[in-house]
């Protein structure tokens, strides 16, 4: 079977030939549909992020998929079942704490790998086993866009953790600002900005005004989306994030999805008092200045959170489902500026301004 994966010491993914997985007892044969490519694959391709599994010397790609059950193989499944597989599995050495109780997003480094990340291979080719307490159904009509529910299924998590942080006293949201342009970020903006009020769904919640911070000048089809969606698009060439509160407003929510670690810091100069900050990026080390003072002094006198958050689980994805289904078709068509095949399947990693989340398709429902 056909797989996209990169190889030691070359640059960029390639087409491999690899054999077609035997699903062991207790693991299903899934035939996949469609894998989507964010910012976490190309720092993988590019090898800031993630690793190789053991002893090998290539991984395949893809961590956001849909697939459809070709082998029940005697577990629960059936046949047909249209699936979305989580990412996290145990390690080498066999479960833990965490993947008991059902958190391995939880897990700390070296508890777990990621498939098609750190340690394991990924999704990205034509079929691939898995053990059905890692995969989510979703609705059959929905396989075009169901390698969404992974990205959403992030945000789901953060939001969870971030409303936790807030649950001590009653705290009334009304702005939010993203940070971040890219696929991620305006999929957190749609969340924000149409109130997702589904029971499943960790992201219900109920923003007034919502905001996303890039970079790039109108014309720009990301904006144009961010127009759409309603919110206001902040240039930060124009208004920097610490100017963001005296320019517009102080934000009761921040989503950083840039990666751009001084954005980390401006997040708690940007909240307002009772605010909170959740952090996504996975930015290389880099040293710089900040007052450490005044950082340390807004957190604690304004009683302001800022939440790390990586990863999601079952609970999210199954949240993740459910918010799909409330975001409006023309976002879900206008955030997919790519579909390529095995046979070519370069534009799926191009990453110029015009392209926000390719996907890769293998099979079709
Ligand atoms: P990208 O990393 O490509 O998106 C980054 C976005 O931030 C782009 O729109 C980029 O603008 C913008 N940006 C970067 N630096 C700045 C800056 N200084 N000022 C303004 N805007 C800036 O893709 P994704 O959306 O997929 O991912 C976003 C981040 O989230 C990445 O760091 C990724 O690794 C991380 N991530 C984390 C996950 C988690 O579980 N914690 C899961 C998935 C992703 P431009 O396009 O114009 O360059
Ligand atoms: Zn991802």
């Amino acid at each position: 079977m056909k797989a996209i994966a990169v190889q030691r010491g070359s640059e960029g993914p390639t087409v491999v030939e690899k054999p077609r997985p035997t699903p062991n007892e207790g693991e299903a044969l899934l035939r996949t549909l469609r894998v989507g490519v964010d910012g976490t694959d190309h720092e993988v391709i590019g090898g800031s992020h993630g690793g190789f599994p053991e002893g090998e010397d290539h991984v395949v790609l893809g961590h956001e998929a849909v697939a459809v059950v070709a082998d029940a193989n005697g577990t629960d499944l059936d046949e047909g079942d249209v699936v979305v597989p989580t990412v996290r599995r145990p390690p080498a050495e066999g479960t833990n704490d965490y993947f008991e109780r059902g958190e391995p997003d939880m897990a700390p480094e070296g508890e777990y790998v990621e498939r098609g990340i750190v340690g394991e291979h990924g999704y990205m080719a034509e079929f691939f086993t898995s053990p059905p307490e890692y995969l989510v159904s979703i609705p059959e009509d929905r396989w075009e866009v169901g390698f969404l529910v992974e990205p959403i299924s992030i945000t789901e998590k953060a939001m969870e953790h971030a409303y936790a942080s807030r649950s001590a006293f009653e705290w009334t949201p009304e702005s939010a600002l993203v940070l971040g342009n890219r696929s991620l970020g305006l999929i957190t903006l749609a969340m924000l900005e149409y109130g997702v009020d589904s029971d499943r769904s960790f992201a219900a919640h109920d923003f007034e005004r919502t905001y996303c911070l890039g970079r790039r000048e109108r014309p720009d089809p990301t904006v144009d989306i961010i127009d759409e969606i309603g919110a206001t698009y902040v240039n930060s060439n124009e208004t920097p994030l610490e100017t963001v509160p005296e320019t517009y407003e102080s934000m009761d929510f921040v989503y950083e999805a840039t990666g751009y670690a001084p954005h980390a810091f401006e997040t708690v100069e940007a909240l307002s008092p009772n605010g909170v900050g959740a952090l996504l990026g996975i930015p290389d080390s880099w040293e710089f200045e900040v007052d450490g003072g005044r950082i340390h002094n807004e957190l604690v006198l304004h009683n302001k959170a800022l939440v790390g958050t990586v990863n999601s689980h079952v609970k999210h994805f199954e949240g993740a489902v459910d918010t799909l289904d409330e975001l409006p078709d023309w976002l879900l068509a206008d955030l997919v500026t790519t579909v390529a095949t095995p046979d070519d399947v370069a534009p799926a990693f191009e990453y110029g301004d015009d392209q926000i989340k390719a996907v890769v398709e293998f099979d079709r429902l």
